[in-house]
């Protein structure tokens, strides 16, 4: 029996291929705009000047330093050039950094958006605005951020480092593995988090050996599409909660903080999610979703443990106090004790149980 569901459709137009890079101008025209401020991080300055010449008499200008966690002061020294360089549409190009200085000037300004990512993150697909102020992060949710247009160029990805391609993938994934259990969930939505998982599961261990894989990068692309959909659609629960917490409270990097929590949260919450752990399995090609997953980022070569992501040892119990003060939905009750003995257990590297 189909259980009962709300499904609701974003509206974003989406782009994928090799060389589709090149439409850029013509979907900001197609947009209505006229000129276009092309956002990069400092490391993607050379690749934002050739898009910027792909814009040819549309393009307006530069905001190169895109950062992580879209810090409000960055967005306003960037909306200063948005506002002196006359742009009606900013172009992002890169990772979930570069994608949320667009989303946040969308939101002061009004502009339209054209993303093209070139990590798996998946902020493209989605309503949502972390930003930080004063060492503080806050998330908001509104149409008014989410990107008119996405072009995904497989091309662009091939520069991905091949450790970076690992964490930001399995980052990708766990946004798929939480849809299963979301408390909205819904039939398409699992679909595409099914694929997501298998898609990206069998490019991943390609792609650390081989990153110029064209196939692999392909296939985790639209992995990364779909997984990032399921983000955009329903809610996260511990995991997302988890990471968000470790990486305000230890400044911890974002992919790879996924990539360590994952297979413990999802071992955390399999007794109260079968059917979400079969599905996570299936896709996988697992006996096992949390043993699977954990085996999948092993196989990666990525850091498995907290530890050397730089966490304090003392920050188990702070991340289990912190975890508990504010409740949220998970499948499983969230409890402090079993909180700290999953964080120890991701702190220590250990198999998740
Ligand atoms: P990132 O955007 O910070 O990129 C990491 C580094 O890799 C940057 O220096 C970037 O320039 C570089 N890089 C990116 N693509 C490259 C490529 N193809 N070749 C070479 N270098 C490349 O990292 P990220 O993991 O993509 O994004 C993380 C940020 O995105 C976090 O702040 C996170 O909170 C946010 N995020 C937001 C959402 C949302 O829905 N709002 C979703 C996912 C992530």
């Amino acid at each position: 029996m189909i259980e009962t569901f709300a499904y609701e459709a974003l509206p974003s137009r989406v782009r994928f291929g090799r060389g589709t890079i090149k439409e850029v101008a013509a979907e900001v025209d197609r947009l209505g705009a006229r000129r276009a401020l092309v956002l990069t991080t400092p490391q993607q300055a050379a690749a934002g000047e050739r898009l910027g010449a792909l814009l040819g008499s549309a393009l307006a200008g530069y905001f190169n330093d895109a950062t992580m966690h879209t810090p409000v002061e960055v967005t306003e020294r960037a909306l200063d050039t948005l506002r002196e360089t006359g742009a009606d549409c900013v172009v992002a190009l890169g990772g979930g950094s570069t994608t949320g200085l667009g989303k946040a000037l969308a939101l002061r300004s009004g502009v339209s958006q054209v993303v093209i990512p070139t990590t798996y993150a998946g902020s493209e697909m989605t309503p949502i605005l972390g930003q930080t102020e004063g060492g503080r992060k806050t998330t908001i949710r509104s149409l008014d951020v989410l990107p008119e247009t996405v072009i995904y160029d497989v091309d662009l990805t091939l520069s991905l480092p091949p450790m970076l391609s690992a964490t930001s993938g399995v980052n990708a994934m766990a946004h798929a593995v939480e849809a299963l259990y979301a408390r909205d969930r819904n039939p398409i939505i699992s679909l595409m988090a099914q694929d997501g998982i298998r898609t990206l599961s069998s490019a991943l261990p390609i792609l650390v050996h081989e990153p110029a894989n064209i196939e692999a990068r392909s296939h985790a692309l639209y992995g990364a599409w779909l997984c990032g959909c399921c983000l955009g659609a329903v809610g996260m629960a511990l995991h997302h909660k988890l990471c968000h917490t470790l990486g305000g409270s230890f400044d911890l990097p974002h992919a790879e903080t996924h990539t360590v929590v994952l297979p413990h949260a999802v071992a955390y919450n399999a007794p109260a999610a079968p059917e979400a752990m079969a599905a996570i399995s299936r896709a996988l090609g697992a006996p096992d979703a949390a043993q699977g997953l954990y085996d999948l980022v092993r196989a990666l070569g990525v850091p498995l443990s907290l530890a050397k992501l730089g966490m304090p040892e003392s920050g188990i119990d702070k991340a289990a106090d912190i975890a508990v003060e504010n409740p949220y939905w998970n499948p499983r009750p969230v409890t402090r004790g079993g909180i700290r003995d999953l964080v120890a257990r991701a702190f220590a590297g250990e198999r998740p149980r």
